[in-house]
């Protein structure tokens, strides 16, 4: 037995699991939602096929969510944990790694210090992960703590796909620069196709489109991400659920010049306030918006045309940068279950011999090859799971 707590820090809420990495086996899992405003606990053992809690706590501050974690994993009726000496390591996501870790590391002195270093590229999330560390290490003294970086699967990218063209001193001063984001999920995704087909990730050229409410999508080449959507931060690239993606950089000068807004104010709009919920005028979730085009809504027929149109166009430029595609893979929430969307994107395909099975593209959420016998490019939906690929990381960084 071998149990890996892991632990998914945001601004205000934290998600965890507990797996048991020598069968894989989900022990545990939980979420505390709305820190630092007023606190919501949910938990559920999941080993046993016990029913979900969900209780409404104060929790100040992820130290604090931390503890109700603990007291939920050892309680003596629905924990799965005799003690928490029964956890043998903590592997936690981590938003942002900068230029520094192209990999996970194990939490040293050190790793935190040159990790605080970068926190203003990801002022939200990264203070976020380091508290999340900090309250492991006073509560769960001796056990050892691992972090799992969004980017580093991503820079293995060369600097023609990495650097932005504008003046250099703002790559050497603020290493401003593509990063990309949700790594963990696309080499996981890559990996298990690769597996599930007995080949070596390294003899396939991937694309793997993880479509969620954030989304993005990666071109991975010898087992290596070669190019990937998001940029600087999550916001870049596709359009999302209520991010706006790639828009011409000026746009956003001229709207504060216009609306007298600040560039904060400005940013709010790019991230929350833009995407298919904009577009659309309707939401931001895919179930609503197939709903409202369906009702004859106009606007959302055209957030969903943009959308798909946006992923065939990264697809197929990720097919010239590889030159040539042998799998494309659909992953997260919409990715995994939104059929009409994968069927559409795959429509785009037709003069690169791709064909969609509408039969076996009606699937969700589970591991299934979608194209037909004859397509000459292999297209699967293949969830994603970010929480295994990072309780693996932990574990081959801490097994004795
Ligand atoms: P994130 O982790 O980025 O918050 P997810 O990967 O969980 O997002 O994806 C959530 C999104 O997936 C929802 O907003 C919705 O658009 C889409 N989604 C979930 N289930 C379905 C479904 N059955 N059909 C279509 N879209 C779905």
């Amino acid at each position: 037995m071998f149990n890996i707590l892991v632990i998914n820090s945001g601004s205000s809420s934290l998600k965890f699991q507990v797996i048991e990495i020598e069968s894989g086996e989900l022990l545990a899992k939980g979420l505390c939602e709305r820190i630092g405003i007023d606190g919501a606990f949910t938990y559920e053992n999941v080993r046993d096929g016990l029913d979900k809690d969900k209780k409404e706590v104060a929790i100040p501050d992820h130290r604090k969510a931390i503890e109700l974690t603990i007291e939920a994993l050892t309680d003596g009726s629905k924990g799965v944990l005799k003690s928490l000496s029964e956890i043998n390591a903590v592997g936690h996501r981590v938003a942002h790694g900068g230029e520094l870790f192209d990999g996970s590391v194990v939490v040293t002195e050190d790793v935190i210090k040159r990790l605080s270093t970068i926190s203003d590229l990801a002022p939200l999330h990264n203070p976020a992960n380091l508290a999340g560390v900090a309250s492991c290490q006073e509560l769960m003294p001796g056990v050892p703590n691992v972090l799992t970086f969004d980017t580093a699967f991503h820079q293995t990218m060369p600097p023609k796909a990495y650097m932005y063209a504008i003046p250099r001193k703002y790559y050497r001063d603020y290493k401003i620069r593509r990063y990309g984001f949700h790594g963990t999920s696309h080499h996981y995704v890559a990996q298990t196709i690769a597996d599930h087909l007995n080949k070596k990730l390294e003899s396939l050229k991937v694309i793997v489109c993880h479509l969620g409410n954030g989304a993005s999508i990666t071109a991975i080449r010898d087992g290596k991400s070669v190019d990937t959507s998001m940029g600087f931060t999550p916001a870049g690239g596709l359009i999302m659920g209520t991010r706006c993606g790639d828009v011409d950089p000026s746009v956003f000068n001229y709207i504060i010049k216009k609306e007298g807004i600040s560039g904060e104010q400005a940013d709010s709009i790019v991230n929350k306030e833009s995407g298919v919920l904009a577009l659309s005028g309707v939401s931001s979730d895919f179930r609503d918006l197939w709903e409202a085009k369906d009702k004859g809504n106009e606007d959302a027929a055209v957030a969903l045309d943009a959308f798909i149109y946006k992923v065939a166009k990264t697809i197929g430029s990720y097919v010239a940068a590889m030159n040539g595609v042998d799998i494309i893979c659909f992953t997260a929430g919409i990715g995994e279950n939104d059929i009409r969307t994968r069927a559409e994107v795959l429509s785009y395909f037709g003069y690169l011999g791709i064909t969609c099975d509408a039969e076996r593209n009606n699937v969700r959420g589970e591991l299934k090859e979608i194209s037909t016998p004859d397509s000459k490019v292999r297209c699967f939906v293949v969830p994603t799971n970010e929480e295994l690929m990072i309780a693996k990381d932990t574990y081959a960084l801490v097994k004795k």
